[in-house]
C-alpha cells in the first residue's frame, strides 16, 4: 500500500464524517488528521482528538509560523490542517484522510497535485437542511450559516477528481472505499 493524502470535502451535513467513520473501520492503515479550529467545542469533543480547539491568537500565530498546510474561514470561524499532523502520519506510512471544508480542499489541491479529492453531495439540497437537524449538534442560526455556504459549495463540485453523492449510506460507503484502495493498491 503506498501512502497517499485523501480529501474529503463537500457541504455541511452531507455525511462526510460518518463516511469516514466507515472508510475508517473498512480500511487499515489510513490515519485522520486532527484539524485546528477556533469554533468552541460542541458537548462531547475532546481537544486533541475531534480538533485541536485554538484561540483566535493562537491560530494567527501559528498562521504566522507557517504551520498550517492549509486554512480557511468558515462559518465565522479559523479552520486549518497542520502540516505536523500530516508529517506525523505520512511518516508512520499510513495514508491520512483530510476531511475539510471546500477552499482548503482547494489549496491542497495546489500545494500537493498528487492528493486525491472526493466531494460528497447531497441527493438534493434539502437533505442537508434535514441532516443538519437531525444532527442536533447546531443552533437554527448556524444551520443558516452553513446552508447558504452549502450554495457555494455545490457550486464547485466539478472541480474535484471524485463525486460521491451520499444518497444511501452503504452504497456512497462502498464507492468511497473502492476509490481509497484503489488509489492505495490495497
Ligand atoms: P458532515 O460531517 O458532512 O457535516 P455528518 O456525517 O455529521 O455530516 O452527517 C450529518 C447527519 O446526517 C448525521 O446525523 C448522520 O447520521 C446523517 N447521515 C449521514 N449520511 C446519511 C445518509 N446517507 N442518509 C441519511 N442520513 C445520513
Ligand atoms: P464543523 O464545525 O462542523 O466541525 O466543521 C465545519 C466545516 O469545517 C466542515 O466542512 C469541515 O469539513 C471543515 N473543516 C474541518 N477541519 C478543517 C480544516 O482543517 N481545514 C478546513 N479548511 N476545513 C476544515
Amino acid at each position: 500500500m503506498s501512502a497517499k493524502v485523501f480529501v474529503i470535502t463537500g457541504p455541511s451535513g452531507v455525511g462526510k464524517g460518518t463516511l469516514i467513520k466507515q472508510l475508517l473501520e473498512r480500511v487499515p492503515n489510513l490515519a485522520l488528521s486532527v484539524s485546528a479550529t477556533t469554533r468552541d467545542p460542541r458537548a462531547g469533543e475532546v481537544d486533541g482528538t475531534d480538533y485541536h480547539f485554538l484561540t483566535e491568537e493562537r491560530f494567527q500565530e501559528r498562521i504566522a509560523a507557517k504551520d498550517f498546510l492549509e486554512f480557511a474561514t468558515y462559518s465565522g470561524n479559523h479552520y486549518g490542517t497542520l502540516n505536523s499532523e500530516l508529517d506525523r502520519c505520512l511518516e508512520s506510512g499510513r495514508s491520512v484522510v483530510l476531511e475539510i471544508e471546500v477552499q482548503g480542499a482547494t489549496q491542497v489541491r495546489a500545494a500537493r497535485p498528487d492528493s486525491v479529492q472526493i466531494f460528497i453531495a447531497p441527493p438534493d439540497e434539502s437533505v442537508l437542511r434535514e441532516r443538519l437537524v437531525g444532527r442536533g449538534t447546531d443552533s437554527a442560526e448556524a444551520i443558516d450559516r452553513r446552508l447558504k455556504t452549502a450554495e457555494q459549495e455545490l457550486a464547485q463540485q466539478d472541480d474535484f477528481n471524485h463525486r460521491i453523492v451520499n444518497d444511501d449510506l452503504s452504497r456512497a460507503a462502498d464507492e468511497l472505499e473502492s476509490i481509497v484502495r484503489e488509489a492505495t493498491n490495497s
